[in-house]
């Protein structure tokens, strides 16, 4: 993304005339940034060779799930939609492993039924029903246990998820008796240790300590785990600070780590590999003038974009024409829903903007389109892939029909 003269393109393409052919508001992805992100994954990690598992919650577009599983990713699931979804775009099963703290009856018998690679139970009682079930179907199902490491994440609390409190995997006692409890079931092969601290973790050290703790509990378990599940959480720089997490500080504590194990690493990635790949136009409705704060009511609201009221999520937002006119109040930018937290941002900074101007949200390619809804009746907005030089319509605007 860069400014031609005084047009924003990304990859070629201005999203202005975008917003004009398509409609607002409209997601925008670039398969470019994308393949970026995964080669420079592998690259960074290339000694430690993992399998990496795209996190199917962070986008779940079907064509964006067959581009991430061509590059070789496999998926990890949180619920059976999810599961069937990475299945239906050609991820194969022994490349996908299943996480949750709460899966139903059914969604266990499917996953068993797909011979996937790994569920990563989280409970005892999860542990107990996927038992029972592989003992009805006469099998022995490979799983995971899901330890909580009580390391904090050091992100926002609402994404974190490694602390004690949080209702994610097991205490270090219970992942022991455990793991004895498994090793003896006829019906149950442990094969991993899994973890995972939170999400958009930008400094190393909270990764390193995760790994120290699962250093202590394998050595305590004396178990020979064939994978260990180190999740997700990698944090991509959204606010254009160079802030984002050092992958080859983190590669290096793995190294360190597997000196001693010898294990397969599986990565849970969802955010580093597509939150940079999205963009989110948005056309301005009206602009409502106050003395010291301007509120910019863009066409894009919380239903499309839930994170900022969800999270308090920051998201920057740039014009698609540089007019080079200065404001000299604030500009909130929001959109039409009911409801105060229904804001993106307010800016010192920004360009004078007039109405039906277009702006466009970064970073939005992770939890933007996966996490939208219907609230307010609002119809779900298009999603459109950047493939080198071709446009590709790859979810359509929700119609008011769809809706009735
Ligand atoms: C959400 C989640 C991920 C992905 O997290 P990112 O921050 O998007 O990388 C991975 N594993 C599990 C178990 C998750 O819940």
């Amino acid at each position: 993304m860069i400014y031609k003269k005084k047009d924003l393109v990304i990859d070629g393409f201005k999203p202005e005339l975008l917003g004009k052919k398509y409609s607002t508001p409209l997601y925008c992805y670039s398969l470019k940034n994308i393949k970026k992100n995964i080669i420079d994954l592998k690259k960074n990690f290339k000694k430690i060779n993992p399998l990496i598992c795209f996190a199917v919650k962070a986008n779940s577009n079907k064509i964006l799930l067959q581009k991430i599983g061509r590059l070789g990713l496999g998926a990890d699931v949180v619920s059976m939609g999810e599961l069937m979804k990475a299945l239906k775009s050609g991820i194969r099963p022994n490349k996908i492993v299943f996480s949750g703290v709460g899966k139903a009856s059914k969604e266990i018998i499917y996953a068993i039924e797909k011979k996937i690679l790994l569920i990563n139970a989280e409970s005892k009682s999860e542990i107990l029903e996927i038992e029972k079930i592989a003992k009805l179907k006469k099998r022995k199902v490979d799983i995971g246990i899901r330890l909580n490491p009580n390391t904090d994440a050091k992100t926002l609390s609402q994404i974190s998820t490694g602390k004690r409190g949080n209702k994610f995997g097991v205490s270090e006692k219970n992942f022991l008796s455990l793991v004895d409890y498994v090793k003896n079931s006829k019906f149950l092969n442990l094969k991993c240790l899994s973890v995972h601290i939170g999400s958009q973790i930008l400094d190393h050290k909270p990764y390193e300590k995760m790994l120290k703790v699962i250093d202590k509990v394998i050595s305590k378990t004396k178990f020979n785990f064939e994978f260990i599940d180190l999740g997700g959480g990698m944090g991509i720089d959204y606010e254009n600070n160079n802030k984002k997490l050092n992958f080859k500080k983190y590669a290096s504590s793995i190294k360190r780590f597997l000196k001693k194990f010898n294990s397969k690493i599986i990565f849970e990635p969802g955010r580093s590999i597509i939150a940079n790949a999205g963009y989110l136009i948005s056309k301005v409705i009206y602009i409502k003038e106050g003395d010291k704060k301007d509120f910019i009511i863009i066409d894009a609201a919380m239903n499309d974009l839930m994170r900022p009221a969800l999270y308090n999520a920051k998201h920057k937002i740039i014009p698609t024409k540089k007019n080079g006119k200065k404001i000299n109040k604030i500009y909130e930018f929001v959109g039409p829903i009911c409801e105060s937290t229904d804001k993106f941002s307010a800016v010192k900074k920004f360009q004078k903007l007039n109405e039906k101007d277009f702006i466009v949200i970064c970073d939005v390619g992770a939890y933007g389109m996966s996490l939208s809804s219907n609230y307010n009746l609002r119809p779900k907005p298009a999603e459109l892939l950047i493939e080198g030089s071709k446009i590709r319509v790859i979810g359509k605007r929700q119609s008011l029909k769809d809706l009735m």
